[in-house]
Order: structure tokens, then sequence, then C-alpha cells
């Protein structure tokens, strides 16, 4: 049995006093929510806090406010199963709710947040195992080793972004408030995270996550499709977030509304989330059609360039970037 190693649980009441914790421990500290993601690695001993801050009892991070025509804020401690079951999110963000609805089980989303989600550990195959048999095999390069195990000449570490959420928010637009005692930033989803399995986010270990800000629903619609071995639960292997804003005004000679902007987010093939911009180039300005659905499924294929470090033989994975954009397209069609 795996067990965790002593550390200090402190729950502040206030995001002040949570701050001034992480400020005067220093590096040792580390935020957790449910501990769906932390405790697990903690036990493997691939992260090591000495103190651990609750941010469950932080009375901001649990709020949900707006609607979908003025824009929705989703406090960093709103748990999955309250993203799935929220009537705002389920009637005007359907593609949250249903994407968080494929996360995990019912009881690990009863327990995990979506501020959990969005900041979740990048994960592979040589990493995610216990102590022993990271040092039956020297390590890697994410921790405590020097080498990269799946690609061993690169001084990079490829561990992927396995997140289902984190795609969607890019596809969509979201942003998210941090805050530390240096002050508040707000961030672009699609800045937040970075090609590096070890130093993946734009976010320093001192900064909360407070909320997530989405866009209003004018006219956009998004669909995510996961690739997973179990449909129980698993993480991703590769995730397909669509948004399609339509141009009501416009039409195109064939039938249905033009595409006014588009994005197709690949999740669960690399360090960070992949835009595909030659995607929603083959969308914009033509109305969704089975063409110009399979161009931009062909423009994910190409750019779907995932490695073996997850479940499933990784030239597979790659064949279906091309059939999951077609699925998630096709979702969107009115
Ligand atoms: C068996 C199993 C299956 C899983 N399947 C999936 C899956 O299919 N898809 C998927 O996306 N995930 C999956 N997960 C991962 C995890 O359960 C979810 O991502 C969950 O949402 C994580 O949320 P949490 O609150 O438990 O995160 P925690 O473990 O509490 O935290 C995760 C990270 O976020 C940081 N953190 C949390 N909140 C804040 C905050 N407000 N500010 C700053 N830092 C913060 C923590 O320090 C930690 O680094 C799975 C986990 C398990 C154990
Ligand atoms: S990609 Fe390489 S360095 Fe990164 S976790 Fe896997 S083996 Fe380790």
């Amino acid at each position: 049995m795996m067990r965790l190693p002593k550390f200090e649980y402190r729950v502040p009441r206030t995001i002040a006093e949570a701050l001034q914790i992480v400020t005067d421990v220093g590096a040792e500290a580390q935020f957790v929510a449910g501990g769906t993601d932390l405790y697990p690695n903690m036990k493997r001993r691939q992260q090591m806090p000495k103190t651990v801050i609750s941010v469950m009892r932080l009375p901001e991070l649990h709020r949900v406010s707006g609607v979908g025509s003025r824009g929705l804020v989703i406090g960093a401690s709103v748990t999955l199963t309250e993203l799935c079951e929220n009537e705002i999110i389920r009637r005007d963000y359907p593609v949250i709710a249903s994407a968080a609805r494929t996360i995990s089980t019912p009881i690990l989303r009863n327990m995990g947040t979506i501020g959990g989600n969005l900041l979740l550990d990048t994960r592979c195959n040589y990493y995610d195992q216990n102590y022993e048999w990271r040092k039956a095999i020297n390590f890697c390069l994410k921790k405590d080793g020097d080498v990269c195990w799946v690609a061993p000449g690169s001084a990079k570490c490829w561990a992927v972004q396995s997140s289902d959420l984190v795609p969607v928010m890019v596809a969509v637009g979201a942003k998210f408030r941090v805050v530390s005692a240096a002050g508040e930033r707000m961030v672009e989803a699609r800045d937040f995270y970075k090609d590096d399995g070890i130093d993946y986010m734009n976010k320093r270990p001192d900064e909360l996550l407070v909320d997530v800000h989405l866009p209003p629903t004018n006219g956009w619609r998004a669909s995510y499709q996961k690739l997973r071995r179990r449909g129980a639960f698993d993480f991703p292997v590769l995730g397909v977030a669509a948004y399609v804003r339509f141009d009501t005004s416009a039409v195109d000679e064939a039938p249905g509304p033009a595409v006014a902007d588009a994005q197709i987010v690949l999740g669960g093939i690399a360090p960070s989330p992949v835009q595909v911009k030659e995607a929603a180039k083959a969308l914009i300005g033509k109305s969704l059609g089975d063409d110009q659905i399979q161009a931009a499924a062909e423009a994910a294929y190409v750019k779907a360039r995932p490695l073996d470090n997850t479940d499933f033989v990784y030239q597979w994975r790659k064949q279906m970037a091309r059939q999951y954009t077609i699925r998630a397209l096709r979702d969107l069609i009115m």
C-alpha cells in the first residue's frame, strides 16, 4: 500500500489568509482542492509539499454567478459534480457539463474541482508509477532523473496535458483569475499552458486560482469528444474541442449560416493543448458542410503528433485526431 508522506495541513477561511500562509511557507507549500490529483502524486513521491493548504473553505471559490447572455464566472473550488448538475451551465454552456461528465468516476467527481482539473499535473507512462518503479529505471527528467525515456536525446519533458476541461476552455476563450500577495491578474486560457511537461503552466506556485470566466454565449456552439480505453473512467489520450460561431446575417451558397469564427483544440497528445489554426481557416467564411469538416479534420490529423507515453499506439491516436474532429464538428451542425 502506498502511504502519504507526513505534511502539515492548513485550512484558511479567507483568500488573504491563504495567501499569507503560502507567502510565509514559500516553496514547500502547495494548494489542494479535492486532492484527487495531488494526493496520489504525493503517495508516488512525485510532489512532496511540507505544507498543504486547502482551498475548499474559501467561500469566493465556490460561487457560480452570471448567465449565458452576460458570461459566467465559476469559482475554482466548484466540484466536477456541481459543474455537471448546475442548471445554468447545463442550459447555456452544455459543453462544460458534458466534458466534466467524462472525467474519472462519480465518486472522484464529487471530490475533484474545476480548478484542480485545470491545474492537473502532466502525465506519462514513465512518471505515473510508484517511487520504487521509477527508481528502478533511474527516474526521468520530470522528477529526480536526467534522461527522458520517451525521447532520450531530448532536453525537454514530453509529459502530456491530460485534463478534459483544458481544451474546452482554450476553444471557448475562457479566462482565469489568479491572485497572489503581489496582486491579481487575468490570463487567457490559451496563454496559460506551456509546451513543456515540467514547466507546463504560466502560474507561479504562490498564485491561487480564484475563478474561471466564460465569455457570453453570443451564437457560438462547442463540442468535446474524448478518446480513452475504458468509457467508465480513464484519462483522455486524445480530446478534441471544437468551437464555432455562426454568422447568422450571411448565408453561404450551401445550406446553413457561414462560420464567423472557429477553434479546434487537441488535448491529451502534447504537454500543452494544441490549437489547430489551419482547421479554423478551413471553416471560417463557409457553411459547416462535409467538405469543410473534412478539410478541418485533415488539418487536425497533420498537426497531431502524439508520442509513445500514454495508452494506445501513438500512430493510431494520430489517426483518431481526424475522426474525433469530424465527430466534434458534426455535433455542431444545427
Ligand atoms: C482514477 C482517476 C481518474 C481520473 N480521470 C480523469 C479524467 O478522465 N480526466 C481528467 O481531466 N482528470 C482525471 N483525473 C484527475 C482528477 O481527478 C481531476 O482532474 C480533478 O478535477 C482534479 O481536481 P482536484 O480538486 O482533486 O485537484 P487537486 O488534486 O486538489 O489539485 C490538483 C492541482 O491543482 C492545484 N490546485 C487546486 N486548486 C487550486 C487553486 N484554487 N489554486 C491554485 N492551485 C490549485 C494543486 O496544488 C494541484 O497541483 C483522474 C484522477 C484519478 C485518480
Ligand atoms: S516525457 Fe520523458 S521526462 Fe517527461 S515524464 Fe515522460 S519519460 Fe519523464
